[in-house]
């Protein structure tokens, strides 16, 4: 195809949105990173000759079954699971698995599709994959939760590996969830290897595997304020959520210097002008893991702290932000007010939680946006330096892993600063730096494989 034949970005997009009907949360992921790889590759003959991005928003392939499991009255309870496999040109598939009513193949295709791009920007040798069921894990019993996830794994490991596709958390699996699926994966291979990631460190799991995500996305947020000779000491913060990746960004804001306002979950968010110290914020992590309970229930605990009903964090003026619960939560309206109101920096701790239009706003605003694909990639790269623990069957020092998580999230904002640079801007575009830094990766192993 000769240069001057290439379709518009308009035309791709609407292609996207043809051959996947109904699933508007993949074309909106794929929407967000081609509009900085047209721009990219307009010069670069060889990745339109290979159609290199209509190949990689074309998941190699999507597995569907169903998961059938008996509640604790004896009732058959019949729920649908997916394991998403988009990319391994450069690793094995790699990616959370997630446990919500919400989750739908459109929902499972955007985050293997963001995953393929964030795995490359880590720099370690993992392609992109994401799973899930549509199972809520709210108000069941540990036996329930259990029998779930017996059942999902009877079907899952038939497709996973340790050379083939390595699962990991995500909303509604954690630690308790990865047990019950090792414990089901090993029991019908009988065969002990790194499979999933996340794992207790009593059966190979790796230190500071459930920190990293979070502490990731504030070392990100530090590295983007240095480049404005500015820090995370004595800035007030709003972060959503209130599960494994906001409860350790706000430890780790704390941990800095920060002043965190206030933490969310799906029924509402708490503000607390006092300030969400780190004795605050392990109170919420046991609320949450130990005694499954809501954040409502912090007001109680904390007098002087507001519970907002039904409503997100985005009004709270603040000058830092860390969007972690979930896709599409700070709407185009919510960047205007936190731009309005002085917010200088956002690290997305949560994949996709700005929506489109939200994204454009920071852009056009210039202040210092980091994409989930970057922000959030700590959680996944300590996951990469857990299997090859496993592999090499050794345990590295926390010290040790520290140092890594932080090498990693640096050669990221590295890779974002090195693609991302807008003439006449002062600011890195974080969303282009990133879009073209993972795609590059990507695209360049599979020049090397010809057409496959
Ligand atoms: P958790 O299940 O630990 O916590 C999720 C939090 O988000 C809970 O507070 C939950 O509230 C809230 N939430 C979930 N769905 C919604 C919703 N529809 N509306 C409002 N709030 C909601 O998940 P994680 O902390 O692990 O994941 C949070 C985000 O971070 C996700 O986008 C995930 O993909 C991303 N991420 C996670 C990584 C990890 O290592 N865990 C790695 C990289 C990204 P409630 O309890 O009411 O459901």
């Amino acid at each position: 195809m000769a240069v001057s034949d290439h379709v518009d970005l308009a035309t791709f997009i609407e292609g996207v949105r043809r051959r996947n009907p109904g699933q508007p949360e993949f074309a909106q992921a794929v929407q967000e990173v081609a509009e900085d790889i047209f721009d990219f590759i307009q010069d670069k003959e060889q990745y339109h000759k290979y159609q290199i991005l209509r190949r990689i928003a074309e998941p190699d392939r999507v597995i569907s079954f169903r998961v059938c499991w008996e509640d604790d009255k004896g009732n058959v309870r019949v729920q649908r699971g997916w394991r998403v496999q988009n990319n391994n040109a450069i690793g094995p598939y790699k990616g959370g698995i997630r446990f919500h009513p919400s989750v739908t193949e459109s929902v499972l295709k955007f985050l293997a599709f963001e995953q393929t791009f964030k795995n490359a920007l880590t720099g370690l040798p993992m392609g992109g994959g994401k799973g899930g069921a549509n199972f809520n894990p709210k108000g069941k019993s540990d036996n329930e939760v259990m029998r779930f996830c017996q059942s999902f794994m009877n079907e899952l490991y038939r497709h996973i590996g340790a050379d083939v596709d390595v699962p990991a958390g995500d909303i509604g699996v954690g630690g308790r969830e990865i047990g019950y699926m090792f414990g089901q994966y090993k029991r019908l291979t009988n065969e002990w290897t790194g499979v999933l990631t996340g794992k207790g460190l009593e059966y190979g799991g790796s230190l500071i595997r459930t920190e990293a995500t979070g502490y990731g996305a504030v070392y990100f947020l530090r590295n983007m304020l240095a480049t404005q000779k500015d820090g995370i000491d004595g800035k007030t913060v709003v972060i959503s959520g209130s599960g494994n990746v906001a409860t350790h960004a706000a430890e780790k804001i704390n941990q800095l210097g920060g002043k965190v306002l206030t933490l969310s979950d799906s029924e509402g968010f708490i503000y607390d002008p006092a300030g969400i110290s780190e004795e605050k914020v392990n109170w919420v992590k046991d609320l949450k893991n130990k005694r499954r309970g809501r954040i409502s229930e912090y007001t109680k605990e904390f007098p002087g702290s507001e519970f907002h009903s039904g409503k997100t964090p985005w009004g709270v003026p603040a000058q830092l932000a860390l969007p972690s619960a979930t896709q599409n939560e700070l709407t185009g309206d919510d960047a205007r007010t936190m731009v309005a109101n002085g917010c200088i920096g956002v690290s997305e701790g949560a994949n996709m939680p700005t929506t489109l239009e939200g994204v454009h706003v920071f852009k056009d605003a210039q202040i210092l946006f980091a994409p989930g694909k970057a922000a959030n990639a700590g959680g996944v790269s300590v996951s990469g330096l857990e299997m090859s623990q496993n592999s090499a069957r050794i345990s590295w020092k926390e010290a040790e892993l520290q140092r890594l998580l932080e090498d990693i999230m640096a050669g990221i904002h590295a890779s974002c600063v090195e693609y991302g640079g807008r003439p006449g801007s002062k600011v890195t575009d974080y969303v282009r730096g990133a879009n073209i830094a993972g795609f590059k990766k990507v695209a360049d192993a599979m020049l090397a494989f010809g057409v496959v």
